[in-house]
């Protein structure tokens, strides 16, 4: 056997963490730009942020959901025109991703255009970033990988580049606490798809499957507690832990098929990501039910794949999540845009090779 595991982000964990910022700006030079969902601009938090830490001279918070290439522009002549030398981001996986680009595109005079879906290599100077996620989420506070949207072009596609690993993780699980259900379902069930797609993923190794396998264990355990207790702290902390574990897991080994079809579905219906990778979860483990994930579902407690999947739909159904398409009234040709724009690199990564008739399949299954 051989295989590398590779994770250059400082990670420090646990409630309370946001209290340790100040030591950890005393390593950075210069001026910081504090990136943050809106919802810390509304809630003050930011605001508060910025008069304690004499460091953090800005705040950037035009970011939506999916974050738009024109909002990574916007957030770029900002830093260029405030000498931006660090950024902190807190936020969920859209913040995030926006930094991660934002830091390496600043420094350049090249439009982030020119890097989004070219395959055009980012250069590799960056700013240091300290990521603060505040969902749990996404895992992209480990990940070398940023997700943008264009809504000229409608194409979702992911960049990667080593720049994009954070320098320092700081992950405090109070700040998930105000994440409103809807929003915990989703991110939540992005987690257990991080961490599935792992496992199967045909770049899975030991380090992964452990993480992958432990991850799973304090979703089951854990994301209906959070959904339907929001403070439940315990349940927060676990869902925080999960969403690091699995984000460490897929950073080695990669996603698959689920976040493959997911671009198209929130591209083109305005699904969120973790909604949309989880409509196609239990399908794609279905296909992919070998003895190892009989195995792995064994260890989670499950009799088999099978009860392992009715166990995802009934906390779909649970938390009010999508189990279908129906709603759109999805004619063949949109059909047929769906099957060919799911394509996309990651179907590689999926053990089992999957063609147009399944996704086919897949698809009239939901429509
Ligand atoms: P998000 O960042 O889009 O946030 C969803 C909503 O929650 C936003 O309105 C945000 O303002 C709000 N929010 C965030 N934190 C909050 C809090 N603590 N309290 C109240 N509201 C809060 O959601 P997400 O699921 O974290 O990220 C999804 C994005 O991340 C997608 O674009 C997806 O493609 C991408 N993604 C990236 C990676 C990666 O490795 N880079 C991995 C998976 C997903």
């Amino acid at each position: 056997m051989e295989f590398i595991y590779r994770q250059p982000v400082e990670l420090h964990f646990g409630c309370g963490k946001l209290q340790q910022l100040d030591f950890l700006l005393q390593k950075l030079d210069g001026i910081g730009m504090l990136i943050c969902t809106p919802h810390f601009v509304k809630n003050n938090v930011a605001e508060k942020l910025m008069q304690k830490h004499k460091k953090i001279g800005c705040i950037f918070s035009n970011i939506s959901a999916n974050p738009d290439i024109d909002e990574v522009e916007e957030c770029c002549a900002q830093i260029r025109a405030q000498q931006v030398t660090f950024l902190i981001v807190m936020g969920g996986g859209s913040a995030m991703d926006l930094a991660k680009v934002a830091g390496t595109v600043a420094l350049t005079d090249e439009p982030v255009e020119k890097y989004f879906g070219t395959g055009i290599a980012l250069p590799s100077q960056h700013l240091p970033l300290i990521a603060i996620p505040t969902t749990a989420g996404t895992g992209s506070e480990v990940t070398n990988v940023a997700v943008l949207s264009s809504r000229k072009t409608g194409k979702k596609a992911p960049i990667s580049s080593d720049n994009f690993y954070p320098s320092i993780a700081l992950i405090d699980p109070e700040l998930t606490f105000s994440v409103p259900p809807k929003i915990t379902a989703a991110s939540g069930m992005d987690v257990l798809c991080h961490a599935l797609e792992s496992f199967w993923s045909i770049h899975h190794q030991p380090i992964s499957d452990a993480l992958a396998l432990a991850a799973c264990k304090l979703v089951f355990s854990s994301l209906l507690n959070c959904y339907d207790y929001c403070e439940d702290k315990d349940a927060r902390v676990s869902m925080s832990e999960a969403s690091l574990l699995a984000g460490l897991a897929f950073a080695q080994s990669k996603t698959t098929a689920p976040h493959a079809c997911s671009y198209p579905l929130t591209n083109i219906y305005g699904i969120a990501h973790g909604e949309a990778c989880a409509l196609t979860i239990t399908f794609f483990a279905h296909i992919n039910a070998d003895e190892r994930l009989q195995q792995f579902a064994k260890e989670l407690g499950f009799a088999d794949v099978k009860a392992m999947c009715d166990k995802i739909e009934t906390m779909k159904e649970h938390m009010g999540m999508r189990t279908d398409l129906k709603d759109f009234d999805i004619s063949e040709d949109q059909l047929n845009d769906l099957i060919c724009l799911s394509h996309h690199p990651n179907l590689a990564n999926n053990p089992i090779f999957i063609d147009d008739t399944m996704l086919e399949n897949l698809y009239r299954s939901l429509i």
